[in-house]
């Protein structure tokens, strides 16, 4: 395996191929593009573009490890035991894929390894249900006997973002595969190397030809091609809300698969005078700063009660600027580079916006050392909600703090986005807990905490933010068709 030294680090970089029917190959064009080390700015490696006709190849081997019975038919048992399997093999290779993962995205090698936690746990989880995805017997009238099915859509393809790589790659196949789904995985273009290493992984594991394939390449080229095909039979996408939008047109036009959407969101945390305001504050901290602010759930609409704002931004500016900015290999670092030029020119784009629009910026707004895409830990506050910063999903860390007065009003301000993926509050009260978790429209709501991801709690967002939901029995819904067969007695 070829490594690459990186920042005195040896790094292995794992397969640069396309992983179509179990074989690594070169794409149809014999293109590939650069993936960049946004630590440095520098090229890691080049991997193989994948193009339409390296989707028809990829759905093509999808398809007939389908149509074979192959993997659909095969018991159940032995797919959990394949799942079972593939998080033992990361497992063993979880300080590897760590590495590769931080030299690709950026983030801190500490945040890799409680990602691939997240990881590991989310494959055993769906293995263990493989073989417990089951109907029902129906009492319908008449000489009938009526039962329910729950069968495999089909050909699933699955497009996936750069902020977690590995881990959308989890969330995406392990329920796929459970329930005995063949897919076409798209990787993100600026973090493909993680995701192809895996796909080692899952041919060592043993899973037959075609039931994985890994396609590197972008979103207008591969990704849409994933999306309008008419031989796919699902999409499951995670990603912009405006990309979203295209893949919902798409599927439209073409075999009207079923879309599923993980989308974008502006989630309001919401801070009372009469919480425990340490907790909240390093809440807060982590709701907007983890893994440099790149999370569709990210704590990005902070309110903060009006008794107790000046001592909570006081307390809070003072804390974003003791955030350890730097090399995401040293262990004590607490935030990496955005993930890419783009990313960085786009927060820096709305910071700006911030200060032009008038809201009172107290840290942070600048980039950090000379090279690669780091951006100080900004703080904003006395924003108001009808500024940029307030209303578009900026994904980098800059925290917007917003004033509230009382509850009723800052349940209708809590709500007033097209977005609704998560919210929290902080509160001893039980009562105000329970009024926002009851009536702030959001896909999840965190109550005295903040990003707790588990296998087994589903995750997804209401309006905007997507339709369906991923993770926990509620995810394997959306892998399943539902078949009623009923028998004349
Ligand atoms: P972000 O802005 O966070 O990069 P995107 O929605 O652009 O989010 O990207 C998420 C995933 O969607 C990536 O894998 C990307 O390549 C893919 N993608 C982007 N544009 C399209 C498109 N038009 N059709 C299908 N997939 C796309």
């Amino acid at each position: 395996m070829v490594t690459v030294a990186v920042l005195g680090q040896q790094v292995a970089i794992g397969p640069t191929k396309l992983l179509i029917n179990n074989e690594w190959v070169e794409s149809v064009s014999s293109r590939r593009f650069a993936t960049i080390n946004p630590t440095t700015g520098e090229v890691i490696c080049e991997v193989a573009e994948a193009d339409a006709p390296d989707v028809d190849q990829a759905v093509q081997a999808a398809r007939k490890a389908f149509s074979s019975g192959e993997w659909p038919k095969m018991s159940a048992t032995r797919r959990g035991e394949l799942l079972y399997k593939l998080a033992d093999l990361i497992e063993q290779h979880i300080d590897e894929l760590a590495r590769l993962e931080t030299l690709d995205n950026g983030k801190p090698l500490q945040d890799s390894l409680g990602d691939l936690q997240l990881v590991i746990a989310c494959y055993r989880y769906y293995a263990g249900w493989a073989d417990k995805v089951q109907g029902k017997t129906i009492p319908i009238n008449g000489p009938y006997f009526c039962y329910t099915r729950h069968e495999p859509v089909g050909v699933v393809g699955q497009i996936i973002p750069w902020n977690f790589p590995l881990l959308m790659q989890a969330w995406k196949l392990a329920p796929a595969l459970a329930t005995g789904n063949t897919v076409v995985m798209k990787t993100a273009e600026q973090a493909p190397l993680s995701a192809l290493r895996v796909g080692e992984l899952i041919i060592e594991a043993g899973f037959p030809p075609g039931v994985v394939n890994i396609l590197s390449g972008y979103g207008p080229t591969a990704g849409a091609a994933i999306a309008r095909h008419m031989d796919i039979d699902k999409v499951a996408f995670t990603g912009s809300t405006e990309v979203g939008h295209l893949i919902m047109e798409a599927s439209a036009k073409s075999n009207l698969k079923r879309v599923t959407l993980e989308l974008g969101g502006k989630s309001p945390n919401i801070v009372f005078a009469d919480a425990d305001l340490h907790a909240a504050i390093a809440g807060a901290h982590n709701a907007i700063f983890f893994n440099q602010g790149q999370c569709c759930c990210a704590g990005s609409r902070l309110f903060v009660e009006e008794k107790c704002y000046d001592d909570f931004v006081a307390r809070t500016v003072e804390r974003a600027k003791r955030r350890i900015v730097g090399d995401p290999f040293d262990t004590t670092t607490e935030q990496g580079p955005q993930v890419d030029k783009d990313q960085f020119d786009r927060v820096l784009d709305y910071i700006e916006s911030g200060r032009r629009g008038g809201a009172e910026m107290l840290c942070g707004g600048n980039q950090v050392g000379e090279r690669g895409f780091f951006i100080a830990p900004t703080v904003f506050a006395d924003v108001r909600d009808d500024m940029k910063i307030a209303q578009e999903e900026i994904f980098g860390p800059v925290m917007s703090i917003i004033k509230f007065k009382d509850i009723d009003e800052v349940i209708q301000r809590a709500n007033a986005t097209m977005y609704g993926l998560a919210a929290a509050v902080w509160t001893k009260d039980i009562t105000k807990a329970l009024a926002i978790a009851n009536n702030v429209r959001a896909g999840t709501v965190w109550v005295n905490c903040y990003d707790v991801f588990d296998a087994a709690a589903p995750f997804g967002g209401f309006k905007q933010s997507g339709m369906g939901r991923e993770l926990g029995e509620y995810g394997l819904q959306q892998y399943t068709e539902i078949k009623t067969v009923t028998i004349k007695l």
